[in-house]
């Protein structure tokens, strides 16, 4: 495949009053165009962060202070609001959680849709409404002349996802980055949204990148997965050699924390014990606290890069050592 977006070595910092503090510390990745890269990791553990470095919308008091980002080969880290405004227009997308917050609740969708047409696009408006609906078919919302007129608590939470989708689409972006977007959705709806990101992405070669915590979610659409724990990259795969054969104990644990369907009463293996806070000194592996496996090296040395092979990645002692493989 031919490289969209290179992600190297990135550090994200926030100014707090217990001084710069990193929740992104040193995380390297690549994505190709038409491939979708998962990111998965409890609450926390810094994927949305990194997912708002990529498109340029950390809070405030957030920044990238070391490392790159290239789009298409351009870097695009720390570029000027208005550049970075730009891009997000133009190139890269991202939808969330909960669209309710994303859409503006007194504006119909049909102003919400048409703007960015006018604005990034140049469209007028009877040319953006045409495109409006267009896009609006495209997400799979029926009667789209009527849904413009509407406004956002009018809609389903499952037809405001599909609008917020259609709103980045109207861009036309080369990488959309999506947010734990099905959270908040029932089954059957997060189901549907899924499949219709996973055959836009097909449509448009797109590459997408999908910010969850839920191993389901990542069997349904994920090519490739990067596992993170407090701030960095602890394993990365294709999706079937992190379902086949994983190697950290956090993913390990990831993967059985995955509900069964079949029996809703079966004891969920969770992970005891919680990420560690921002500002927490953890010397070693980072997930020592927590791991069920570790030894004094853990305690004292931050692990080495395994290859498993030349896409699997591991950063774990077990590993290392051969007792894991
Ligand atoms: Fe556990 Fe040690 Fe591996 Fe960290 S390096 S995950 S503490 S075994
Ligand atoms: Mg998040």
């Amino acid at each position: 495949g031919e490289t969209l977006l290179e992600v190297k070595n990135i550090v994200t910092e926030f100014r707090t009053a217990d001084g710069q503090l990193p929740a992104v510390r040193d995380v390297s990745f690549s994505l190709q165009k038409g491939e979708t890269l998962c990111i998965v990791g409890e609450s926390g553990c810094g994927k949305s962060i990194t997912s708002l470095s990529v498109i340029g919308l950390l809070p405030s008091n957030g920044k990238i202070t070391s490392g790159e980002i290239l789009y298409e080969g351009n870097p695009i880290h720390n570029l000027p609001q208005e550049k970075m405004r730009k891009i997000r227009g133009n190139k890269i997308s991202m939808i969330f959680q909960e669209p309710m917050t994303a859409l503006n609740p007194v504006l119909t969708i049909g102003y919400q849709i048409r703007e960015p047409l006018m604005i990034h696009h140049g469209l007028s408006k009877s040319e953006a409404t045409k495109q409006g609906i267009e896009l609006l078919k495209q997400v799979g919302i029926p009667y789209p002349e009527k849904r413009m007129n509407q406004y956002p608590h009018e809609l389903s939470g499952g037809m405001r996802q599909r609008v917020m989708i259609a709103i980045a689409l109207s861009c036309n972006p080369g990488l959309l980055i999506a947010d734990e977007p099905t959270t908040a959705l029932d089954v059957t709806i997060q189901a549907q949204i899924l499949d219709l990101i996973k055959a836009l992405k097909e449509k448009y070669n797109m590459g997408v990148m999908m910010i969850t915590h839920d191993m389901g979610v990542v069997a349904e659409v994920a090519d490739r997965v990067m596992v993170m724990y407090a701030g960095k990259k602890v394993e990365e795969g294709t999706v079937e050699e992190i379902f086949n054969n994983p190697k950290h104990p956090y993913t390990i644990g990831l993967l059985n924390s995955v509900p069964n369907v079949d029996d809703p009463d079966f004891e969920l293996e969770s992970i005891p014990g919680s990420l560690p806070s921002l500002n927490e000194q953890i010397t070693g592996c980072r997930f020592h606290t927590r791991c069920q496996f570790a030894t004094d090296i853990c305690r004292t040395k931050e692990p080495t890069v395994y290859e498993v092979s030349a896409s699997h990645k591991v950063s774990c002692w077990l590993t290392e050592e051969g007792v894991n493989k």
